[in-house]
Order: C-alpha cells, then sequence, then structure tokens
C-alpha cells in the first residue's frame, strides 16, 4: 500500500483537477463509467492525429497501420484476461452488446424450447433483458438464483437449479448495485460438473481485480471499456473458440465475410465473423492504451488498495447515524449502496453534487434488487484506482452534513 503511486496516478487523470460548483472535484460514480487516463486520451488524439484509416481492407499505409494497432488492442486484451487465442477476443461497443451477441447467437442456435437459463437475483438488467427476450422469441426459461439480505447469492440454491434442462448460467462476476463478488470458481464448477456453459458478466469485476479466463475457466467473459478506463463504445466478449466457431454471426454486413453472391455468403473465420462493419477503430486502439496503463500499475495493487478504501469507507459509513449500507456481502469490490433516513436517493445525490462530490442516486438498472430490499433507489458511492481516503473522508463529512440538515 505505501508504494501504490497514488499521487502519480492521480495526476495522471486531467480531469480529477476539475473543479465542480467551485469545489475540487470527487470523482465516486466509476461503476457507472470511469474516467480516462492521459495515456489514453493522447492515444486516441494520435490515432486521429497519424494513423487513422479504415482498417482490414486497405492495402494503403494507414489503411495497414491503424489494422496493426487494433489488432495490437485483440493481443492486449487477450494477455489482459489471459485468453487461449485472439480468435477469442471479439471487440463490441460493451458488455450489453456481448450478452445480446451471446444470447441471440449461442441461445438461438444452441437451445430450445423448455431449455433453462440460470441467472442471479443481483443481475444488471443487461443480463436479464437479453435472456428474457430470448425465451419470448424461442420458448426457453429463465431461473433466477436467490440472494440474502446480505446480497449474497444463495449458492445451494443455485446449485439446485441446476438440472438437466439447465443450458446456460449467465451470472454477474461482481454486482454493479452491491459491490458483492460472487463465488464464480465454485459456480463454474458446478455447472461444469452438469455440462452446463457459463457466462459471466464482467463489467464491474475487470476494473477492479485480476482476471484469467484460462483459470477461471468461463465459457464466455464479458466487460466494457469505458469502465476499464478506457473509451467509451468499447466492450469484448471473450468466448471458448470451439463455442465461438459453432455460432452463427450476430449481425450481417462488410467485414464478417469471406465471399458474397446474390445466392450465398460465406463467413469470415474468428474473431471477424462478429465484428461486421466498422468498429470503433480508435476507440478499440484506446483500449488497449488502458489496458497498458493498468497493467502496469498491476491489477493486485489496484485489488489491495481499492480494498483498502472500501474498508475504511465501510467503516465510517457503519458510524454515521441514519446510514444504512445496501449489500454487506463478505466478498465485496470497491462500490457502497446506501441509503440515509428519511432522505430521498435522489435528493443525497443532487445535495452532494453541490459540493462537488459525484455518486449515482438510482436503481443503477437493477430494478429487481431495489425491490429485493423495498427501496425505490439507493445512493451508491463506488471507487476506483485514483480515490483517496481524503475523499471519502469528504464523502462521509457531506454526508453527516445532510443529515444534520434533512435527516
Ligand atoms: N453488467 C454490469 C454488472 C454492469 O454494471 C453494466 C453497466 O453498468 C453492464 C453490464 C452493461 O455495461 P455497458 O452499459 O457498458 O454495456
Amino acid at each position: 500500500m505505501t508504494t501504490y503511486p497514488i499521487d502519480q496516478i492521480r495526476a495522471d487523470f486531467p480531469i480529477l483537477g476539475e473543479t465542480v460548483r467551485n469545489k475540487p472535484l470527487v470523482y465516486l460514480d466509476n461503476a457507472a463509467s470511469c474516467q480516462k487516463p492521459q495515456a489514453v486520451i493522447d492515444s486516441i488524439v494520435h490515432v486521429y492525429s497519424h494513423e487513422y484509416a479504415n482498417i482490414h481492407r486497405g492495402v494503403h499505409t494507414l489503411s495497414v497501420k491503424a489494422t496493426d494497432r487494433f489488432e495490437a488492442a485483440r493481443e492486449k486484451v487477450k494477455r489482459f484476461i489471459n485468453a487461449g487465442s485472439e480468435k477469442e477476443i471479439i471487440f463490441l461497443r460493451g458488455a450489453t452488446e456481448a450478452i445480446n451477441l451471446v444470447a441471440q447467437s449461442f441461445g438461438k442456435s444452441q437451445l430450445q424450447a423448455g431449455d433453462e437459463i440460470v441467472i442471479s437475483a443481483m443481475e444488471h438488467h443487461a443480463n436479464i433483458v437479453p435472456w428474457q427476450m430470448l425465451c419470448q422469441q424461442i420458448g426457453t426459461v429463465l431461473k433466477v438464483a436467490p440472494m440474502n439480505q446480505k446480497g449474497e447469492l444463495i449458492f445451494e440454491e443455485f446449485e439446485k437449479l441446476l438440472g438437466d434442462k439447465t443450458k446456460l448460467v449467465a451470472i454477474a462476476h461482481m454486482s454493479n448495485a452491491l459491490g458483492t463478488i460472487n463465488p464464480v470458481e465454485k459456480i463454474i464448477a458446478a455447472a461444469h460438473a452438469k455440462n452446463i456453459p457459463v457466462l459471466l458478466d464482467g463489467a464491474q469485476a475487470t476494473p477492479h481485480m485480476a482476471v484469467d479466463v484460462q483459470a477461471l475457466d468461463c465459457d464466455f467473459y464479458v466487460f466494457s471499456g469505458h469502465k476499464l478506463y478506457g473509451p467509451s463504445g468499447t466492450g469484448v466478449l471473450y468466448g471458448k473458440q470451439a463455442l465461438l466457431e459453432a455460432m452463427p454471426p450476430y449481425q450481417g454486413g462488410g467485414d464478417m465475410i469471406r465471399t458474397v453472391t446474390f445466392e450465398k455468403t460465406t463467413y469470415a473465420g474468428l474473431p471477424h465473423k462478429f465484428e461486421a462493419g466498422t468498429p470503433a477503430i480508435a476507440e478499440i486502439i484506446g483500449l488497449g492504451a488502458a489496458i497498458d496503463y493498468v497493467s502496469a500499475i498491476g491489477m493486485e495493487n489496484i485489488a489491495a488498495y481499492e480494498a483498502e478504501l472500501l474498508a475504511y469507507a465501510t467503516e465510517q459509513a457503519e458510524q454515521i447515524k441514519g446510514m444504512n449500507i445496501v449489500g454487506q456481502a463478505a466478498e465485496k469490490g470497491g462500490i457502497l449502496s446506501f441509503t440515509l433516513d428519511h432522505i430521498h436517493p435522489h435528493d443525497i445525490g443532487t445535495m452532494l453534487d453541490s459540493l462537488g462530490i459525484a455518486i449515482r442516486a438510482g436503481h443503477h438498472c437493477a430494478m429487481p434488487v431495489m425491490d429485493f430490499y423495498g427501496v425505490p433507489a439507493t445512493a451508491r458511492a463506488s471507487f476506483a484506482m485514483y480515490n483517496t481516503r481524503e475523499e471519502v473522508d469528504i464523502l462521509m463529512q457531506g454526508i453527516k452534513s445532510l443529515i444534520e440538515v434533512f435527516g
């Protein structure tokens, strides 16, 4: 912890020097989207200034350069999550698009009416709605593994749902609404014991911990670049090669074909089969820069730093009368969801904003989680590698002043 270069890291993120409402910005909305280091911003500016052209189809120098840089980003993602091959890395717009791809391609081609998909009670809408749409389209059935009051998956209940009809488990690696880190190794072992493939929604996990898809042995892993300090409009689907090979394309168009006639089209191989149309070229290259950035600091170091920050924030929050933490899982990442007695979360968000503090208030795209706790919304402070104890103190001070005036 003493060696964690927090001052340097903060200096690398220009937006952290901004003031909001004449107060230094305290940015605690990282679960929604993270800020970008200068290296990512520079990388995008560099591409557009010096190396931009469309990729994969050109013989001219700029196109070749842009293609090389784009494919280098794929190699970086491959290393970052320890995939076995670049063919297993599909570039998309985000975790949402990645889950929709699996639902529509894997789901429609491999599942039949009556087959079951198991998710958990703490999923983001992005890992609920695509499965519901599939169920409406082909008659599959969605099963929901429950959680306890602390916001932890009830593992025995999850296991009971795994039956002959279960054809996929799709579950958050880390919950965005509660911070819960799910026991994904156990989940995968239990599912694989019954030959059920597992999709992990890593949108929240990837910024906070090292992920090794081969060690996990998950079948699909999805995440969003913008939550990992990269540009918006970028996301990744990892899938085991054999599974991806067997899946039909999700969208048709340029770049995903081998040959086209009016009678018949043949498709490109992996990963291009799933990348129809011009991708977010500069942004994906920027995602590569983000991965270089976090890798240089080390995901283990980031995880350890954030664990201390969360422990500190939790300890402080527990001492504030009238502040209720929502989600108290034993295994938790840097998210503090809370309510305050007598103050609506939206008012908390607005009033903290007047102090320069950015948190999120709402259902966090997890309405069933709100229903479970019987609240319309929560306030959520979510931490990133650049947040500090001083910022936690400012947050807690702000909350105390709200309680004094309105509580
Ligand atoms: N899954 C989880 C757990 C999330 O937190 C989010 C975004 O908040 C998503 C999926 C969807 O990510 P995106 O909107 O980047 O596609």
